[in-house]
């Protein structure tokens, strides 16, 4: 190897030692006497000395080296006069006998450094160079770590790392698909995996009853700053086990990757059901780190003359306890959040509690003394307390209302990013109606199974309240898993292809395969996939995947750094047997 040691390793009780260490300069200091240069690798910073007076020439060439040149230094581990305490080698320095320049760099377009100045197309565009950074390097140092300890937890439990096709055909996940032409089979195209689903499900037919697969998934979807549309899922499946089993073996998977990548002990997941997430949260997956539940007041806000509340479907509200004192300015820009089209409301109540335990409203005129202690009541209020409520349109409001949630939330800090609240949401209605398209859809995906006790909801036709044995593990406010029992009978697999608008005939097109399958001896089985790069982003605190992703796309679905989507020649179209575009 060229180099003895790393730039982060060397420690006081090294002194003395001559060692080699190879790295790329970060910044260079001449102070006249002496040149400092700090030399950077993956694993830390250590300071290099050079003396003008014992070797005049080594100075010189030091000198002479810019930003990001790649040096090979040897030299005499030295206790440094001025210490750094921030460093980890802060203590010593080296003095340097010896250097090669192995490369030299041009002037980097932003600068290597925890604060960069670059913004974040240039640093896309150069990513190798954001790489290098050490923000960005732990980001991915982290991700390594998890999914190192999924392998070792789910291998310690039987599971067997099972990797599925990437050219497939089209599977019914919710997204469109991308997809890529086949040269060989003119006019026939391949699909990129949603998710490996059914391939899931046929190992468990095959046997194989504890899968596993740390693998990348593809979905055509407008991007948001948590989505790229390739993305990586730790997907889950187990033959003979019921819902409770998935959840006590995934838990416990969480658990051990809090406990070793965090050093977080989670206590045991609570369990909320998918109604009661709508009805005191607004959303499927609540924030819990702080609880600022949703109290509904139809009861006691109806009837009083207050035709807004008169004619809403909900009156619905949160306390945001200790918020008495908003000024009339925040109770503008509260009001200004809720009616942005993103969240939809017409409007805000609001009802403070003061100090001296009476209660001032923004509908005085409708609801007097009275009135509003039982609003307090029934919110819980205390003085100090103020009130904010939402009516409308159920779903709207509750849709609403969730946002104001989150955003009040976030504006009393009760949102840190090093605490952490998980849970599970279970009992997730099977179908759901899209009014647009006038038909029912898979909540989660057409294999999940209806809960035995709701099967004969389906023959009564009320698909809207069949119940599935799905669940979504929530933490933070973010879905970071989802899965389900599966159906494994296939007259029910055809049966739930019908009532999503499948012919026979499309249904045996498209998943033949799976539903052939089912009559070889398919075990019950159910499943689970978690989101790697969200869950990584909240081990390490940060909102967005993109940082937890070595090379991401930009929220056009490009690649900037190596300029992708691009044409391609008309020769390789023809090949591929599509008509050539003209640009
Ligand atoms: N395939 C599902 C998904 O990608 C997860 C599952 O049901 O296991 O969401």
């Amino acid at each position: 190897m060229l180099r003895t040691h790393t730039c982060g390793e060397l420690r006081i009780t090294d002194v003395n030692k001559t060692v080699t260490l190879c790295g790329w300069l970060q910044k260079g200091r001449d102070l006249g006497g002496m040149t400092f240069i700090d030399l950077r690798d993956r694993y830390g910073i250590t300071q290099l000395a050079f003396n003008t007076e014992t070797n005049p020439a080594l100075c010189e060439k030091a000198r002479k080296c810019g930003r990001e040149f790649v040096l090979k230094v040897t030299g005499k581990v030295i206790e440094r006069s001025s210490k750094n305490k921030i460093l980890t080698t802060g203590e010593i320095e080296i003095e340097v006998t010896d250097f090669d320049i192995l490369n030299e760099a041009i002037t980097p377009p932003f600068t290597i450094e925890e604060h960069t100045d670059g913004g974040d197309e240039l640093r896309m565009k150069y990513r190798y160079l954001d790489l290098r950074r050490t923000t960005v390097r732990a980001n991915l140092e982290l991700r390594h770590q998890v999914s190192q300890q999924t392998r070792k937890f789910l291998d310690e439990q039987n599971f067997i790392e099972v990797e599925t096709p990437v050219l497939i055909k089209s599977t019914p996940e919710g997204a469109r698909d991308f997809v890529v032409p086949s040269r060989m089979n003119a006019g026939e195209f391949y699909a990129l995996p949603q998710s490996p689903q059914t391939f899931k499900q046929l190992l468990m037919i095959s046997g194989f009853d504890r899968y596993y697969q740390i693998v990348k998934c593809f979905r055509d979807e407008d991007l948001r700053a948590d989505r790229q549309p390739e993305f990586t899922q730790i997907d889950c499946e187990m033959s003979f086990v019921e819902q409770e089993d998935i959840l006590n073996m995934f838990e416990g998977l969480v658990k051990h990757l809090f406990k070793q990548v965090k050093g977080i002990d989670i206590e045991n997941l609570p369990r909320m059901t998918y109604t009661d997430a709508m009805k005191f949260y607004g959303c499927d997956k609540p924030d819990t780190r702080f609880e600022m539940k949703f109290v509904e007041l139809n009861d006691l806000a109806k009837g009083k003359g207050f035709p807004v509340f008169d004619n809403a479907e909900l009156v619905v509200g949160v306390n945001a306890k200790g918020c008495s004192e908003y000024t009339r300015k925040q109770l503008d820009e509260l009001t200004e959040f809720v009616k942005r089209p993103q969240v939809g409301a017409t409007g805000l109540v609001y009802a403070r509690v003061n100090a001296d335990g009476t209660i001032k409203s923004s509908v005085d005129k409708f609801y007097d003394a009275d009135a509003l202690k039982m609003w307090a009541q029934k919110f819980d209020a205390k003085p100090g307390d103020l009130i904010l409520i939402l009516a409308g349109q159920a779903d709207k409001t509750r849709k609403a209302l969730n946002e104001l949630r989150l955003e009040m939330g976030t504006r009393l800090g009760l949102r840190d990013v090093n605490k952490f609240s998980c849970l599970w949401v279970v009992d997730f209605p099977l179908l759901e109606f899209n009014e647009e398209e006038n038909r029912y859809f898979a909540m989660h995906h057409p294999f999940t199974s209806p809960k035995p006790e709701d099967i004969k909801l389906l023959d009564e036709n009320k698909l809207g309240e069949v119940r599935a044995n799905a669940y979504d593990m929530v933490i933070n406010g973010v879905e970071v898993g989802g899965g389900s029992v599966r159906i494994f009978n296939k007259n029910l697999q055809a049966k739930m292809f019908e009532i999503l608008g499948f012919t026979k005939e499309e249904a045996q097109a498209q998943f033949g395969f799976l539903m052939n399958a089912f009559e070889y001896g398919a075990p019950p089985h159910a499943g689970i996939a978690f989101g790697f790069d969200r869950l990584c982003s909240l081990f390490g605190g940060a909102d967005s995947i993109r940082d937890f992703i070595a090379f991401p796309k930009n929220n056009s679905g490009r690649d900037v750094m190596i300029d992708a989507p691009s044409s391609i020649d008309d020769k390789q179209l023809k090949e591929l047997s599509i008509a050539v575009m003209k640009k």
